[in-house]
């Protein structure tokens, strides 16, 4: 194993690896013969290349305690030295990770972060190190692009610098960390869409309204526009989350590839129409309903066409109510969307108790 493959293993679980967090302490990993069949890797070329690389950067650093020293005078904490050094190995192999959201630290999250399920700190004889200098401003999920599929939560403070991480194998992980340790709850990621301004000459797709979940009521056939953009944020965010990528490595007889290979088409077709400056119309496609319900319920479209009143309708004129059925341990409920002269446009089941 090369040296930059042992230190993207490292930083999955650093704790485990090297136990205090610091450059030293992963240097002496690095170092030591016994804990790998490797010898010493930071004799490696590669390591000696990335070290001079370094030194343009820092100033010179004849050893690896001098350029310990030097990128830990960059940070406040050790630890946050160790999360630069980090990103350093990324920035100079060229490599960009992938943020799938990010959001403003705000009162709503918890605000105690001396308590020990914060950033993983362990209670020493009943006592809990505190981090004074933790100031979180922002916060991030990320895809890391490494060769073994692992997902970022990060936390970064005023000066956009990482104070924190956490890792873990599967979107879902790193969502219930920012849940548990942060308050943040999972749905102020996946309506990052919500951000996105519509863009009068973005490129749009449009769509038949056939969706009807409601129990008792009838939709008038109609059509909405809403921009790609909005729906390619809605589908990378799905893909992720629900491992489509994965999902095509199961046998072709599953429905779950199916969805994997035409989510995945999906999404292609709109990036590619997004590139070229394209609309796009689906005259029947079952995921797209599906996934732009969100952009036409939080008013994230240009147009939705009643063919009852053959008008069209722009967000803010059609009346959105909630419906519910049923009582006691059976209950389900869901959102309609009626034209302002009360046609159904569109009826979706959103709960079940
Ligand atoms: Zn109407």
């Amino acid at each position: 194993m090369r040296v930059f493959e042992i230190i993207d293993k490292i930083r999955r679980r650093p704790g485990f690896y090297i136990g205090d967090l610091s450059l030293t302490n992963l240097f002496a990993y690095l170092a030591d013969d016994s804990l790998r069949p490797e010898t010493n890797v930071l004799d490696s070329k590669e390591f000696y290349q990335f070290h001079s690389w370094l030194s343009k950067k820092f100033g010179t650093c004849s050893t690896q305690n001098d350029l310990a020293k030097k990128i830990e005078s960059q940070r406040k904490e050790k630890k946050e030295a160790l999360l630069y050094f980090f990103e350093l190995v990324d920035e100079y192999r060229g490599i960009q990770h992938r943020v799938l959201g990010r959001i403003r630290y705000h009162k709503k999250t918890n605000n105690d972060f001396s308590s020990p399920k914060h950033f993983g700190l362990k209670k020493i004889s009943k006592k809990v190190k505190h981090f004074s200098n933790f100031h979180p401003a922002f916060f991030l999920i990320r895809k890391l692009s490494l060769r073994k599929k692992v997902y970022e939560f990060v936390v970064l403070n005023q000066l956009e610098e990482i104070v924190h991480t956490k890792s873990g194998k599967r979107l879902f992980d790193v969502l219930m960390y920012g849940e548990e340790a942060f308050g943040i709850d999972s749905s102020e990621w996946t309506e990052q869409y919500r951000s996105i301004p519509i863009n009068k000459k973005a490129p749009c797709f449009s769509y038949p309204i056939l969706r009807n979940e409601h129990p008792d009521k009838a939709i008038k056939i109609g059509e909405v526009t809403s921009p790609i953009a909005h729906m390619v944020s809605i589908l990378n965010w799905e893909i992720d989350y629900e491992d489509y990528e994965e999902f095509i490595k199961t046998p072709q007889d599953t429905g779950r590839y199916h969805d994997a290979i035409a989510i995945l088409k999906l999404k292609e077709e709109m990036e590619k129409s997004l590139v070229l400056g394209e609309n796009m119309h689906f005259p029947q496609n079952e995921y797209v309903p599906f996934f732009a319900s969100r952009l036409l319920f939080s008013g994230k479209f240009m147009k939705i066409f009643c063919d009852k009143c053959k008008e069209e309708y722009v967000p803010g004129e059609p009346k959105i109510s909630t419906w519910s059925r049923g009582s006691g341990l059976a209950v389900y409920a869901g959102r309609t969307m009626d034209c302002p002269k009360g046609h159904t446009l569109y009826s979706i089941r959103e709960w079940n108790t």
